[in-house]
């Protein structure tokens, strides 16, 4: 029905008049992210620093006078509808419309009176990569439902929203770094989050300017043991912080940090807390750096997250250390692994004119490895969510 070269929010729009026979009131977008650097900080009450992608998701819809909810997705092809009832306890819609729900739920859990509506949805973020389609759903699904019914919440308040939905309704444990992001990203500009006060700032992130490119490279590595790892390092992590006195890993200094280490009882705890120290650092270095306007500088610095990542904390696998390895050989000016782990993307800096030089390098060596082709694609800081028309 689609060719190739429509947009995704031409496509929503088809997709929308197929199901519902009539024209959508509008078109909602929300982009997927990549965590330019601060890994597994987020619950450790510390800092990220994302950006939004190019890659959207647009929501098209229109209201619905019954007071329930239909949504169909390109991507399942299914129509799933709810009513209030299901919509008054976490859990009673499952599957991905469990997103859309979610929203619905959480809404009317802060007291807003949720239109009804029709929704369809399409996307260009790939699902389970790691670049946060689920957050990009939400945050689309949000805005839709906060214009159509005129709802009061500024876009500062809805990143906590869509979390609460995706945390109490889906069931899915995250933090609030992808929601903020989604949300409040700049185009131009990478969001500097403070995870414990919520604090937002957005930082120039000039690639153009400074003659660079980030590749995106998907290892398609298969997220192998990821939620058991994830709570396991995310329980050391509280366990440390509870040994060392501190409200949480984000209290522990960087300065004098080994003679802080030789006070936890076994090497692997002190490798995930130095990870945690020394990354949160890596964060506030890197924004430092941007904020001068020396991007290019940033490059070892992504390196040594991943190194991090990769030693200390012990969350990478092959296929992303095999993309991080051949990157830096071709020249990258720094690369590291993005996201929890056990998969995912790797994010690599290079100059422009190199994007193309590095990426088939990688391919290469995947393919010497046997691995699974990996994408790589361009990303430059796109916008966060916004209504398209
Ligand atoms: P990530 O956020 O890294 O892409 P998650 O596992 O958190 O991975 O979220 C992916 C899930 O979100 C999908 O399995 C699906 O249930 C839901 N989802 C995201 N985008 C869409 C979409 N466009 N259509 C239908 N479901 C979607
Ligand atoms: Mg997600």
């Amino acid at each position: 029905m689609n060719s190739r070269s429509d947009t995704v929010a031409d496509r929503a729009t088809s997709r929308f008049q197929h199901a519902y026979g009539q024209a959508p009131a509008g078109r909602w977008a929300a982009p997927g992210r990549v965590n330019l650097i601060g890994e597994h900080t987020d619950y450790n009450d510390g800092f990220v620093l994302p950006f939004a992608l190019p890659l959207r998701t647009v929501v098209a819809a229109t209201p619905q006078p019954t007071g329930s909810w239909t949504v169909c997705s390109e991507l399942t092809g299914e129509t799933v509808s709810f009513g209030t009832d299901e919509v008054t306890h976490p859990g009673r819609v499952t599957g991905w419309a469990a997103y859309v729900a979610g929203v619905v739920w959480a809404l009317r859990e802060a007291g807003h009176a949720v239109p009804g509506a029709r929704l369809a949805v399409a996307s260009d973020v790939p699902l389970g990569a790691g670049l946060s389609s689920s957050a990009a759903l939400e945050a689309a699904v949000l805005a839709a439902l906060v214009d159509l019914g005129g709802l009061d919440l500024p876009a500062e308040r809805q990143p906590r929203l869509a979390q609460r939905a995706e945390n109490r309704y889906v069931g899915a444990p995250t933090g609030i770094m992808d929601q903020s992001a989604v949300i409040r990203c700049r185009a131009g500009h990478a969001l500097f989050l403070d995870c414990r006060t919520e604090r937002v700032e957005h930082i120039p992130f000039d690639l153009d300017g400074a003659d660079l490119a980030v590749l995106v490279i998907d290892s398609r590595a298969p997220h192998r043991h990821a939620d058991g790892e994830y709570a396991a390092r995310r329980a050391s992590c509280e366990k440390a912080a509870g040994l060392l006195g501190v409200p949480a890993l984000r209290d522990v200094p960087s300065a004098g940090l080994d003679e802080t280490l030789a006070r936890l009882p076994d090497d692997e705890t002190r490798r995930r807390v130095r990870h945690v120290v020394t990354e949160d650092q890596r964060v506030l270095d890197t924004v430092a750096l941007l904020r001068a306007g020396q991007v290019r500088r940033i490059g070892p610095l992504l390196t040594a997250s991943h190194a991090s990542m990769r030693d200390d904390f012990a969350i990478t696998v092959a296929e992303v250390d095999l993309a991080v390895e051949a990157a830096l050989t071709a020249g990258a000016l720094g690369a590291r692994m993005t996201g929890g782990g056990f998969g995912g993307c790797v994010l690599a800096l290079v100059e422009a004119d190199q994007s193309d030089r590095v990426g088939a390098a990688v391919t290469t060596a995947y393919a010497d490895r046997a691995f699974a082709a990996p994408t790589v694609t361009t990303a430059t800081p796109a916008p966060g969510a916004t209504r398209l028309d």
